[in-house]
């Protein structure tokens, strides 16, 4: 956690851009949640989003999987831009994976079976290489083990692990990430922290929302700052720590830090 940062922009292996965002406005009924987003991710980039609560931050990213519709502006995704049709949602749910705050496991399925569901019956997947898939992302979250259980006899952390591991076996090009670790005991947090930074170091395109700001100064290429709905600043999370801009966030930083 506490290795330095040597995340530049021409570590990224390409200036592809994969996730495109352009004039985004959301409205819930009459109150304009998001307002003029505009943001371009880099294939295999990571950026950490942070702000106070109610900024728009679990919006903005619901928006990326179409989770939430926004009314203006554009999103694309890998040349696939978000809109009404059905088919281009399907692709676009199809490459970017999710992970919520409480986990969203199916309580009445194995942890195995959590696993396989969305391969076997979204993607036809065999059901024995389904199991193979399955196994080896368990294996890489450190928990095979609990494999044949059910998500209630499993910690949060672990829990979370999995949840982890059930969007990989999508085989995802983006992970987002919505405060994964804020329903987590504390004694928990790392262990799901060091899943994820080992996704990171692999290359994977992340969109994290999160208040671990550890995490923001180890992986993150940028760190972006939301308020009422906008983002405020974005800057490498070396400058934004130590040098914040706007008074909005020097007051954000002096709550968390
Ligand atoms: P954050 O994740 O930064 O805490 P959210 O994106 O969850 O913020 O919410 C932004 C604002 O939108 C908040 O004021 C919240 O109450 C409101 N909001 C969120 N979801 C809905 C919804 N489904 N309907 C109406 N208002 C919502
Ligand atoms: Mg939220």
């Amino acid at each position: 956690m506490n290795e330095p940062n040597t995340a530049t922009h021409n570590d990224l292996e390409t200036n592809d851009t994969i996730i495109k965002i352009v004039g985004m406005h959301k409205w819930y009924g009459d109150f304009h949640v998001l307002q003029d987003v505009n943001l371009d991710v880099a294939r295999g980039e990571r950026i950490v989003i942070c702000g106070p609560s109610g900024s728009g931050k679990s919006t903005l990213i619901r928006c990326i999987n179409r989770l939430e519709e926004h009314q203006r502006g554009k999103i694309i995704v890998d040349s696939t831009e978000l809109t009404n049709d059905l088919k281009n949602i399907e692709k676009i749910r199809a490459e970017v994976g999710m992970v919520f705050q409480h986990f969203n496991l199916f309580p009445h399925l194995t942890i195995l079976e959590n696993l396989t569901l969305g391969p076997i019956w979204v993607r036809k997947t065999p059901k024995r290489e389904a199991e193979a898939t399955a196994m080896a992302y368990l294996e890489k979250v450190h928990i095979a083990e609990q494999a044949k259980k059910y998500p209630g006899q499993l910690s949060g952390g672990q829990q979370q692990r999995v949840a982890i591991a059930r969007s990989l076996c999508m085989k995802p090009n983006v992970m987002l990430f919505d405060e994964p670790t804020s329903a987590l005991d504390p004694e928990m947090v790392k262990e799901v922290l060091d899943v994820m930074i080992s996704l990171a170091r692999e290359g994977m395109t992340m969109l994290v929302v999160t208040h671990e700001m550890g995490f923001a100064k180890s992986v993150a290429h940028r760190v972006l700052f939301m308020d009422y709905g906008r983002i405020v600043e974005e800057n490498t999370p070396a400058e934004f720590f130590d040098n914040p801009q706007h008074d909005r966030t020097k007051l954000f930083l002096s709550q968390i830090l």
